[in-house]
């Protein structure tokens, strides 16, 4: 191998950042352990969606969501993007006022976003519970499927005759120095270039030393085709807070309508459970609060069911610039946690001004790893 750049990982966001470099000219290598879009790429819901959790969230999903926008055109129909927008759904006067705070924050950000009140909220999904007291509806974000995407960034995308992608090459290790950097593969093969980027997701952990990652199982199940049942991506607002606050086993209420007329349902969340096995009973609790929300749903066809795992840092927000100082040549795109498809396009435009020492964003070091640097300790 000879390149500028080594990229450990061919999730989204290995793609992307791959995709981003060799855009700006440089010529880039990305090595994978199994396949392009194989991790947490291939289990995700693939909602491209603009959060408000915090004014850095904000600002990166904003720019992510603007950035898919203007890639949408270039994707193949396998790609599967679709901008249908996002329809929050709120149950009761406290979710209603959420709503409102998201509408005034997202109109103040520049997103276009419009208040529903319960008739609005009919005509904008007819199945969904009439119980349901309104919403929020954001015109622009979007839905693709990720591992397809991931596949056209590394190699349809402007720079790809520069990309070179291995995969089934697992990377045992990591090293730089200030002036170059390299890979280990396990086989004990050593792969020098200018600089390494990992991002191989909850693995991360594994190749750099002091990155805190903790997994967060998800279930989710695809139904048979029901065209129109469903025409946004709809979500409880309920959905911010078990995101991202709560402990132990949570679910809320997401529903994706693919372009093939399917319904993808989703979603919970596990803290520390790695193993792979469905659940039976957090599925159950899932459709459960689904049914609540698409009463109709209990008549539908499931054909598939899986998890994922999401990478959480402890703030949950991602680990984006140099993985251990500044002026490092080792660099870190991971922790993604449940917006991963959504920031992958904004992470690789940060992480790319970083390595290039082009301006930076303003927002960028609320994403820094040094963030959870240890404080030397006295005496
Ligand atoms: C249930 C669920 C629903 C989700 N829904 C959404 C959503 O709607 N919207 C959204 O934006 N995000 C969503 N996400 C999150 C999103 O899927 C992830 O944040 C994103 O896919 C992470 O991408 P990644 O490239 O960092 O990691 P991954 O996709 O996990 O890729 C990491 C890659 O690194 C490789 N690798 C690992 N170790 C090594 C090694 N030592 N050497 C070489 N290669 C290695 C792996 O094989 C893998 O291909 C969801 C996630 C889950 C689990």
């Amino acid at each position: 191998m000879s390149a500028d750049v080594i990229v450990v990982g061919a999730g989204i966001v290995g793609a992307a950042c791959a995709a981003e470099l060799a855009a700006r000219g440089l010529v880039v290598d990305v090595v994978d352990a199994r396949g392009i879009g194989g991790g947490a790429t291939a289990a995700g819901m693939g909602h491209i969606v603009v959060m408000n959790d915090s004014a850095a969230e904000f600002a990166l999903t904003r720019a992510s969501r603007d950035l898919w926008l203007a890639l949408a055109p270039h994707l193949r129909e396998r790609d599967a993007f679709v901008r249908c927008g996002t329809v929050w759904a709120a149950e009761d006067d406290e979710e209603l006022d959420a709503a409102q705070t998201m509408r005034d924050a997202f109109a103040a950000g520049g997103v276009r976003a419009h208040l529903l009140d319960a008739t609005g909220l009919r005509e904008a999904e007819p199945s969904l519970s009439h119980a349901l007291r309104g919403g929020v509806l954001v015109d622009d974000d979007a839905i693709v499927y990720a591992p397809a995407a991931a596949q056209w960034l590394l190699t349809r995308s402007e720079g790809a005759a520069r990309i070179r992608v291995v995969t089934g090459c697992a990377v045992a290790g990591v090293a730089a120095t200030d002036s170059a950097a390299s890979i280990t593969l396990r086989g004990g093969e050593r792969c020098h270039a200018a600089h390494v980027v990992v991002a191989n997701g909850i693995a991360a952990a594994e190749l750099i030393d002091g990155v805190s990652l903790e997994a967060k199982k998800g279930h989710l199940l695809i139904t048979d085709r029901y065209p129109g049942t469903i025409r946004h991506q709809v979500a409880e607002l309920g959905y911010i807070k078990s995101a991202h606050h709560a402990r132990g086993v949570s679910v809320a209420f997401n529903a994706q309508p693919r372009p093939t007329g399917q319904i993808l349902i989703g979603s919970s969340r596990q803290f520390g459970n790695v193993d792979p096995a469905i659940d039976a009973r957090v599925l159950a609790l899932m459709l459960r609060r689904a049914s609540r929300f698409l009463p109709g749903i209990g008549a539908l066809n499931a054909i598939r069911a899986w998890t994922g795992l999401r990478a959480a840092t402890p703030d949950g927000m991602p680990l984006i610039g140099p993985a251990r100082f500044a002026g490092d040549r080792l660099w870190l795109a991971a922790g993604h946690e449940g917006l991963g498809v959504t920031t992958s396009l904004g992470t690789a435009a940060l992480l790319a001004d970083q390595i290039l020492g082009a301006m930076q964003a303003p927002y960028a070091a609320a994403f820094s790893p040094q963030r959870f640097a240890r404080e030397p300790v006295d005496g």
